[in-house]
């Protein structure tokens, strides 16, 4: 028997929740709690004959009404699934109700896009004696990508030296613009300045000024561009011997050019104005304006090919190593009612909410997903819908 309370009902909850209802033998009492209710009892209308869901509505920016909510129904676990600003808040929750918490995005404060692990590393000593698990940021990227670094540097490297995490969406939605996640998130991350690790420092550069074509399997060449990403700062911090470390991500042109626009007229602002007497946010307000994420999966076609290029060294000798995953938009849709994002990043948090509750990535303190044994969750992505390639001694292009 488990108890889980899922947090949120996007496109990312959608998927999850799916997935734990088809894994019903693990997942067998279930919450959505989100701030509109209506969504978390759409997903639990198509999920009814499989695993009966139940639906409350919550403001998760707010401690008092989750710790009234956790207490009320007593879970093993909450699954966040909400947005990076609720992550505090829910584990302060978490901490005052005795339970054990996993997101997929690291926090990130309303006012101030830029986003950085110390705020929930902060946590680990508090969920240590409370003798509580935290798992962090178990999508796909970050989530996956730090399962295969961990992954190679346990079965095929000594050492590991560069790491380029290399994510392609070459799917088409069939819209002039949209964003395959929260579009404020999204779009806070991309006009970031870039970032990357090299020779023990961290190396700045312009929004989107360093980029190059790419090979990705069974899509071909595209551009993709140097991002500043989560997972480089715990990845960095996890295996001391990496040298390099960047996260490179494609966009096509006609996405880069709604951007510029959006950005030029001030549309992707987070500071707040006033118009006719209301304070509005401009990002949040395009936000409302722009397709939902989780509802552009029906015409959504092509693959998106997410992995790790590695280089290092093994027996002494130089090794250069790929590993990914290649999602399909429309097969996606087909089992879940998603998109391949959706989908690449909701699995990933269900198999890591499910390794918790079998007791195989249970241990006291705050984590990331590199710090498990990696194994485990190896064989449920293959099972689990997202199977992984390996191809060695490649030119990794970079
Ligand atoms: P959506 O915007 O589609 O869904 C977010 C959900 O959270 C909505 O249902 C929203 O409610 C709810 N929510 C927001 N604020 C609150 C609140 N204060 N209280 C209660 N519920 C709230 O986002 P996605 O599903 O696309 O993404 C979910 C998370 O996954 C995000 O944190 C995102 O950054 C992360 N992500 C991680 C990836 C990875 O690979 N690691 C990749 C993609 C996403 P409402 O419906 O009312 O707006």
């Amino acid at each position: 028997m488990s108890k889980v309370i899922v947090i949120g009902a996007g496109g990312v909850s959608t998927v999850a929740v799916k997935k734990m209802a088809m894994n019903a033998d693990v997942f067998t009492d279930l919450t959505i709690a989100t701030r509109t209710k209506s969504k978390a009892d759409r997903i639990a209308s198509e999920i009814r004959h499989t695993l009966p869901v139940n639906t409350v509505q919550v403001d998760a920016d707010n401690v008092h009404e989750l710790i009234a909510l956790f207490k009320a129904s007593k879970p093993d676990l909450v699954v966040n699934l909400a947005l990076p600003y609720q992550d505090l808040t829910i584990m302060d929750a978490c901490l005052a109700c005795g339970v054990n918490y996993l997101d997929t995005a690291n926090y990130e404060p309303v006012d101030e896009a830029k986003y950085a692990y110390h705020w929930q590393w902060a946590y680990k000593v508090r969920f240590e004696q409370a003798g509580l698990t935290a798992i962090l940021g178990c999508g796909f990227d970050p989530g996956v990508t730090g399962v295969f670094t961990a992954y190679a540097a346990k079965h095929h490297f000594d050492e590991v030296h560069s790491l380029d995490i290399v994510d392609c969406n070459a799917g088409d939605h069939h819209h002039p613009f949209a964003t395959n996640f929260n579009p404020e998130i999204n779009i806070r991350e991309i006009t970031q300045r870039g970032k990357y690790y090299e020779d023990g420092e961290w190396k700045e550069t312009e929004p989107l000024s360093v980029h190059r074509p790419l090979h990705y399997p069974h899509i071909g060449e595209r551009e993709s561009y140097l991002l500043y990403h989560e997972e480089l700062e715990s990845l960095v911090k996890h295996f001391p011997t990496l040298r390099r470390a960047r996260f490179w991500m494609t966009f096509g042109q006609e996405y880069l050019t709604h951007l510029q626009v959006i950005q030029n007229i001030g549309m992707a602002s987070i500071h707040p104005i006033r118009y006719k007497g209301i304070e509005i946010v401009p990002i949040q307000f395009l936000r409302a304006v722009l397709p939902d994420p989780g509802d552009i999966g029906e015409n959504y076609t092509g693959q998106t090919s997410i992995g790790c290029r590695i280089g290092g060294i093994r027996h002494g000798k130089p090794l250069s190593y790929y590993i990914y995953n290649n999602s399909d938009h429309h097969t996606a849709y087909l089992e879940t009612g998603a998109q391949a994002v959706s989908y690449t990043t909701g699995v990933p948090a269900m198999i890591g909410a499910k390794l918790f509750l079998q007791g195989l990535w249970q241990r006291p303190g705050v984590w990331n997903t590199e710090e498990f044994d990696p194994d485990p969750f190896m064989k449920e992505l293959n099972e689990q819908g997202l199977p992984w390639h390996e191809e060695f001694g490649i030119d990794l292009e970079i």
